[in-house]
């Protein structure tokens, strides 16, 4: 694409960094039409266990339960599994990560990421745990599989639970299993923006029925029956109309895959000639794993691109093209772990990668020609264009 060509392409609609899927409106209407009828609104209705039914089958997993959003599913996890003291996660996450632990009167401990993947690095663990450590939270972000093979081994010699942050990964496969399969537990969000949605939403996948038990309990304010309360839980269930959300969206989601890595697939080719812009999902095309292709982020090195990743953020935003750094800041550079949390750990790369990253416009919505547009401008802007 020439210079005078990109010129010419006023974009009339904003390309955001990710589009929520929404099923045809008919198809919607009739999936809640029965509600009207059964008048049957949430507390584990008919589409709550339809939705159940089909996750499991989907995600291929004997156990979950859902919740009306991810973040509380991970502080039920982490208080269904009565974890204690220390928590080892990761600073290179969405808030939710940090946020669940700390929430929970635990303590994050960080551990550093590798690059460019962006998860976190196994070799680094064992030098974190101590006496107090109870858990690992990896999160495999951007849907990037964790190395769950050696964090298994890890926890295996420490006695230690993990549960992941899967919170990206949904219908994400790795070795022909379903990537919500590794650990002990793992959260995935339904929120609007991610890969799969019920408009709020997020489920708990776990091995043991033992913890499945507790987390249905905590659901339901630990009332295992009208007159019998056994333990002081809570309410995070998911209701019958984002269930109903969650049945529709379902049926759609192999197709959109499908249009994603298309779209994928030509970021990964344009970009690669790009000095100093990296991208680093690639092994989700070449099918070392099955990805959902939810998100195109690249790397930005200044000096070899020749400009800072907020120009070329802002770059983008002056042709109506809107990426989002996720994730700046790391999360140790928040400003309320400044003093606590965040003070004196050391992961650098996680703090470069925080710096470095954009990620980039893929979703449903976007052609192909919008792809090479964003393309061509973050060539043309480089310095060495
Ligand atoms: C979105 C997100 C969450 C929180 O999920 P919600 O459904 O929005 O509550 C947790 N972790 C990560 C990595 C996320 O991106």
């Amino acid at each position: 694409m020439k210079g005078n060509e990109i010129r010419q392409m006023n974009r009339t609609n904003p390309l955001y960094v990710v589009q929520p899927s929404l099923p045809p409106f008919d198809e919607y209407v009739k999936e809640i039409s029965s509600i009207w009828s059964s008048r049957w609104l949430t507390n584990v209705g008919d589409k709550h266990r339809a939705l159940e039914q089909l996750l499991k089958e989907y995600l291929r997993v004997e156990e979950l339960e859902l919740f009306c959003n991810g973040h509380l599913a991970l502080e039920s996890i982490i208080r269904a599994c009565k974890l204690k003291g220390e928590i080892i996660t990761t600073a290179f996450s969405h808030a939710s990560t940090t946020h669940a632990i700390e929430r929970s009167g635990l303590k994050p401990v960080f551990c550093d990421i590798k690059l460019p993947g962006c998860t976190m690095d196994p070799e680094l663990i064992e030098d974190l745990i101590t006496e107090e450590t109870s858990a690992l939270l990896p999160v495999h972000v951007y849907g990037n599989p964790c190395e769950v093979e050696k964090i298994q081994a890890i926890a295996d010699r420490h006695g230690l639970v993990v549960i992941y942050d899967a919170a990206h990964a949904f219908g994400v496969e790795l070795e022909g299993a379903s990537l919500a399969s590794f650990g002990d537990a793992s959260m995935i969000s339904f929120h609007a923006t991610k890969a799969f949605s019920t408009v709020e939403g997020g489920v708990i996948c776990c091995k043991d029925p033992a913890i499945t038990k507790e987390l249905k309990l905590q659901n339901v304010f630990g009332m295992a029956g009208p007159e019998k309360v056994v333990s002081v839980g809570g309410n995070a269930r998911m209701d019958e109309f984002s269930a109903s959300m969650g049945i529709c969206n379902l049926r759609h989601f192999d197709q959109e895959v499908d249009t994603r890595r298309n779209l994928a697939a030509i970021y990964f080719e344009e970009l690669a000639a790009i000095p100093g812009v990296t991208t680093f999902l690639e092994r989700e095309v070449t099918g070392v794993y099955k990805s959902n292709f939810s998100y195109m982020p690249v790397l930005v090195d200044c000096l070899e691109y020749g400009r800072m990743r907020d120009q070329l953020n802002d770059y983008l935003a002056s042709h109506q093209i809107y990426p989002r750094k996720y994730f700046y800041p790391s999360i140790n550079d928040f400003e309320c772990y400044r003093n606590s949390v965040g003070r004196d750990v050391s992961v650098p790369l996680s703090q470069l990668a925080a710096s470095q990253v954009l990620t980039l416009p893929l979703h449903c919505g976007m052609s192909k020609d919008d792809v090479l547009i964003v393309c061509e401008l973050i060539r043309s802007f480089g310095k060495a264009s």
